[in-house]
């Protein structure tokens, strides 16, 4: 009986399934097969349609001794490439010993320990560069500058900016774990985004008059508006957007808050509030978009650090944001300004 007789069992596996046979072609290819190698190599030799020493080899070995084998396959379809996991198993066919080639597609998992790589990268090239200035300073404050009360001071207050930095960085860090952690679990208390909008808001008058910035809210008048949210969180939420636009907005500008409930969006399909943040800056170039809420993504490196930017703001924002089922979207015209527009479900 031909091994073909099989060929629509399996087909209906979804994993791309190859069958090489003792004359080393191919004898079966599946459906999902097909797809990953993009055309119908049976009877051909396995060369064909494989074409990458680890897995030729993998095969040659296993017709050879009859032992399993795993190596990694790499297929590339359109602009994407995808990482798949090939299991190599002897099998006893009527002719003698063949080999059955499964494929994993393992992508998923090699983009994410990739993410976390760059991640840990990111996170320790962070806390160089402050920890390598406090401790160059610990050292000149040791010799060179002991005696002399100018530079100390001097020098103390450099630490203690870099020292901030550093804490900074921590404390957004762990807000970013705390919430991702979190992020499954939907938020349902009852927050006041009117009171929470104006609550924030205050502390925040001295910060703005020192930058030459007016802070304008544009809200219904005393009513309450209420969502399902986690007021702490959504207090970050606010907190960040402000701080972004009046740190980015620039001096004699104006950064509105505006918020105004709908009764359909249509993003979300549902009731909702709209809470916009919005500055007169310098605005973003449409390509900056996408990625500003990517962990350390920013426009101008120099410049945030500077002005004590971690590049964590917009990453919290976003998880929150998913956390309450809402949407963030992000508007900007380059000379004219930015609007950051976070809309919450409101049930
Ligand atoms: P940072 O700590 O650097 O401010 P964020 O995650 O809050 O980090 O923001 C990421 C980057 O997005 C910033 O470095 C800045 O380049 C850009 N950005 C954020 N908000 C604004 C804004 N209101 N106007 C212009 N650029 C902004």
């Amino acid at each position: 009986m031909s091994i073909k007789v099989y060929l629509p069992i399996l087909s209906a596996l979804p994993i791309p399934v190859m069958l090489v046979g003792p004359s080393e072609r191919i004898e079966v290819v599946n459906a999902a097969a097909l797809r990953l190698f993009g055309a119908d190599g049976t009877g051909r030799h396995y060369i064909t349609a494989l074409r990458q020493p680890a897995i030729l080899d993998a095969v040659e070995q296993a017709l050879k001794d009859g032992e399993p084998r795993q190596c990694s396959y790499l297929a590339s379809s359109g602009s994407s490439d995808t990482t798949w996991r090939a299991s190599i198993a002897a099998v006893l066919l009527p002719q003698g010993r063949g080999v059955m080639l499964s494929f994993e597609d393992v992508s998923a998992m090699e983009e994410a320990s990739q993410m976390r790589r760059d991640f840990v990268a990111n996170v320790s090239h962070e806390l160089r560069t402050p920890l390598t200035a406090l401790l160059g300073f610990v050292e000149t404050l040791k010799g060179a500058a002991r005696d002399d009360p100018v530079a100390r001071a001097r020098f103390l207050d450099i630490m203690d900016r870099e020292a901030g930095r550093m804490a900074r960085l921590v404390a957004d860090l762990l807000s970013l774990s705390r919430v991702e952690a979190e992020e499954r679990r939907r938020p349902l208390a009852q927050v006041d985004m009117v009171a929470l909008i104006r609550a924030v808001a205050a502390p925040f008058e001295p910060v703005a008059q020192q930058a030459g910035v007016t802070l304008d809210l544009h809200l219904p008048g005393d009513e309450s508006v209420m969502v399902p949210g986690d007021a702490g969180q959504l207090r970050q939420v606010l907190t960040n957007l402000i701080e972004n636009a009046i740190k980015y907005g620039g001096s004699g500008k104006t950064v509105t808050v505006t918020l105004s409930p709908v009764a359909v969006d249509p993003a979300l399909r549902a009731g909702a509030v709209r809470i916009s943040v919005a500055d007169q800056g310098e605005g973003l170039a449409p390509h900056h978009l996408p990625r500003l809420t990517e962990r350390f993504y920013r426009v101008d490196t120099h410049r945030s650090r500077e002005i004590g930017g971690t590049g964590l703001g917009l990453a919290i924002v976003k998880h929150i944001i998913n956390r309450h089922r809402g949407r963030l979207r992000i508007e900007s015209v380059l000379g004219q300004g930015s609007i950051f527009t976070v809309i919450l479900p409101v049930e």
